[in-house]
């Protein structure tokens, strides 16, 4: 829009040039005219009373000679005018104007016949005239004068010379004619013209040498703060305008200095707070990867350069966030933020990437300076408790290693990948630290294929709950069945809940999966009990998520209330390790959940660390002792005292206890002698679909006669009830 209209730009300097030499060119220009002029006019009118003056001499000195017709003295009147330089002929006329002598001083000249100015036009009364004119014949100017000669009737012409007197009755007694010629005047008013536009050139030239040099002290300055403006809008501060004018440039100049200078501070702190952690004060992100992509560059050119990714993430923060208040997470993060860079030179990068994430870039990696020697430096150093508010607290971290990051093209994809490597040092124990290889890259792309399919698996009705049985030994009958999702992939065949229940989570489907499930176990169920096995509970798995984002208490009260299932033939299995990262929360949703007659279940108890107290405070109905203890107590003395320990204090506390995975006939014998209530795993049955479920219990159970068996009730009993 502004591009048509666009006129040519011409700079300040130009225009001031043009304006002064325009007001010199004028100013002189008049001045030299006014000058020319008068002088001009001045050497003209000189001239003419010159020559007014001559012909009126003559006049008067050649009346006796006319009077007496003396023409000897009359010639040498005449001659004698020859000596003024610009009398060019004169000529002596009787009162008949008849030409009584005449005389040419220039060569080749001819006199006018008859005088230019008419002799009728000279009066008695002594009035000369004159009159310029061209002559053709040698192509210059002349005046011509006329000049009466009077007589006076009364006096004889000698008195009038000597006595001086006004002489009465004057008559014409002839006529004087004299030229002048203009020649020298030209050639004095050529040469004055010739002096003066010298003079004006000289004045010109002075006037532009001095506005050229003003404009210079005026503009120069203008220009450079144009430039330094121009930078600014460049973004380049770095700089300072020299001006020392004393004057309000030089005002400006330092005014504009100081505020490029702050312009310069308020960048700076600008960039420190968009590439800065505000927290740490470390590195943040976008800074982390800027760097990350200037040594990638860099590698591409050298072939010497090395260097390595670390990516770390603190193990169990949260449990500090919640336990002691986020602004003890917050000087804890700035306490850990340092310590890392204790461990690091000068030349490395560590950034905080937000929540208890950190990435280390180290540079120039050699044998002896390298990611695996910083990361085991790191957990090192990280055994040494942080005292924070009187507490002693131990952090570990899970970091995961990018040995050559050089072999990368795109700074994502080294973060990727050592990110991955990280949740593989998590999944495999945390507070260690694991290498990135190829496959763990596989396993990644995996991973988010799975994802992907996994938010369609409901709809395509992929997902299916088998149910694994749990027997009571004192009936020897089942009394429960736990629900374990499999998820039936169209490609990869059936997956384990291991696999994608952690994917379930990340992504925040679990609540929906979780949902699914109750529905689902909660109806199958009321079908068994519909078919007079209403001794079943069915128990239903729910990750610590589901407790956290608070649906839970609600999905299951529309379940129970939809299906008509007995809210005492339903129970949660709360693992061991959720109850002790959010006993808070386990609580209040457990106080829900009693409104309804809901009862909890602690899962995998033995590996944690319960402590008795803490159990009996919990309102846990039963527990089921893990796997990996049960597995153990045939061969190792230590598990088989920790079980039997286990299955003492519940039951002095009158909590009912399942041992789950029971695989052999040994297992078997010393849990019935530890009298453990009830048995599930695969020495009795796997978990099996529906449909083969109730076949067993069909073989297995008698159907009840009413909903509220012993049996049943037993299995239910909320501690401190009975
Ligand atoms: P869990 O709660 O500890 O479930 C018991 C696991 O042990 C099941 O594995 C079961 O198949 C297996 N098991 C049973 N008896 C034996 C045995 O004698 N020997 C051995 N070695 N294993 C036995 P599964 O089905 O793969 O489930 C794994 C985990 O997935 C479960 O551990 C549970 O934490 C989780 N899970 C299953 N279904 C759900 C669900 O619907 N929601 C949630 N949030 N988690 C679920
Ligand atoms: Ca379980
Ligand atoms: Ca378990």
């Amino acid at each position: 829009m502004f591009a048509s209209k666009a006129k040519r730009r011409i700079s300040i300097a130009t225009k001031f040039n043009l304006l002064t030499i325009l007001i010199i060119l004028v100013t002189s220009a008049g001045i030299s005219f006014f000058l020319v002029h008068n002088v001009v006019s001045y050497k003209y009118n000189s001239l003419v009373r010159h020559g007014l003056v001559i012909a009126s001499m003559a006049s008067q000195t050649s009346e006796y000679y006319i009077y007496t017709g003396d023409t000897e003295s009359m010639m040498q009147l005449i001659e004698s005018l020859e000596v003024d330089e610009d009398v060019a002929y004169v000529c002596l006329f009787n009162k008949e104007k008849k030409q009584l002598m005449h005389k040419s001083f220039k060569y080749g000249l001819k006199i006018p016949p008859a005088p230019v100015t008419r002799f009728i036009d000279c009066s008695p009364q002594g009035k000369i005239l004159y009159k310029e004119f061209f002559n053709k014949e040698n192509g210059n100017r002349y005046i011509d004068i006329l000049s009466p000669v009077i007589i006076f009737a009364d006096k004889k012409p000698t008195d009038i010379l000597v006595d001086n007197q006004k002489g009465i009755n004057p008559e014409i007694a002839g006529y004087v004619q004299v030229g002048l010629s203009l020649e020298n005047l030209h050639k004095r008013i050529k040469q004055f013209l010739i002096s003066a536009l010298a003079f004006t050139s000289f004045f010109i030239m002075v006037g532009v040498i001095l506005t050229l040099f003003l404009t210079k002290r005026i503009t120069a300055p203008l220009k450079k703060l144009n430039s330094a403006t121009k930078n600014i809008s460049e973004g380049i501060f770095e700089q300072h305008v020299n001006v020392h004018t004393n004057d309000e440039i030089s005002d400006f100049a330092g005014a504009f200095n100081h505020m490029v200078e702050r312009l310069r501070v308020y960048r700076d702190q600008l960039r420190h707070t968009a590439f800065h952690d505000p927290l740490t004060n470390l590195p943040n992100r976008n800074l982390f990867m800027e760097r990350l992509e200037r040594l990638i560059e860099h590698a591409k050119r050298d072939k010497n350069c090395a260097f390595s990714v670390l990516f770390l993430d603190l193990d169990r923060f949260k449990v500090v966030n919640d336990s002691l208040g986020h602004l003890a997470g917050d000087k804890l993060l700035v306490l850990i933020a340092q310590k890392l860079e204790e461990c690091l030179r000068k030349s490395d990068t560590v950034a905080r990437f937000g929540g208890d994430e950190f990435a280390i870039l180290l540079d120039n990696v050699d044998d002896d300076f390298n990611a695996k020697f910083v990361a085991e430096r790191i957990l090192e150093i990280l055994k040494d408790p942080f005292v924070l508010d009187g507490h002693r607290i131990v952090v570990s971290a899970s970091i995961g290693i990018v040995l050559k990051g050089e072999f990368y093209n795109r700074p994502e994809d080294i973060l990727r990948d050592a990110d991955t490597t990280m949740y593989r040092a998590k999944m495999n124990g945390k507070a260690r630290y694991a290498v990135f290889n190829t496959e763990m890259h596989a396993s990644a792309m995996n991973f988010l294929q799975l994802e992907a399919d996994l938010w369609h698996a409901i709809e395509r009705s992929e997902l299916v709950i088998y149910y694994q049985p749990i027997v009571s030994l004192t009936r020897d009958e089942i009394v429960g069945l736990e629900s374990l999702i499999r998820w039936q992939h169209p490609q990869r065949g059936l997956i384990l809940p291991d696999e994608f229940i952690p994917l379930a989570e990340e992504t925040r489907m679990i609540d929906k999966i979780g949902h699914w499930v109750i529905q689902k176990a909660c109806a199958q169920n009321k079908v068994w009990h519909d078919m007079g096995f209403s001794n079943i509970t069915i128990t239903v798995n729910v990750s610590v998520l589901q407790l956290r984002h608070r649906e839970l208490p609600d999905q299951v009260r529309a379940t129970i209330k939809s299906t008509g299932l007995p809210a005492g033939a339903f129970k949660l299995e709360i693992t061991e390790s959720t109850v002790m990262e959010s006993r808070e929360l386990v609580l209040e949703i457990f106080k829900e959940l009693n409104d309804m007659k809901i009862q909890l279940m602690m899962d995998d108890f033995g590996i944690g660390f319960s402590s008795i107290h803490s159990l009996k405070n919990l309102p846990f109905s039963t527990l089921k002792i893990d796997r990996s203890l049960i597995s153990d107590i045939a061969m190792n003395p230590d598990a088989s005292a920790i079980v039997k320990a286990i299955i003492d204090m519940a039951r002095s506390l009158k909590i009912k206890v399942i041992a789950e995975g029971v695989e052999t006939q040994r297992q078997l014998e010393l849990l019935r002698l530890y009298q453990c209530d009830y048995i599930q795993g695969y020495l009795f049955y796997s978990p099996m679909k529906a449909e083969e479920i109730t076949n067993i219990l069909r073989q297995r159970n008698k159907p009840a006669s009413d909903t509220n068996s012993d049996i049943t009730r037993e299995f239910i009993t909320l501690w401190g009830e009975n």
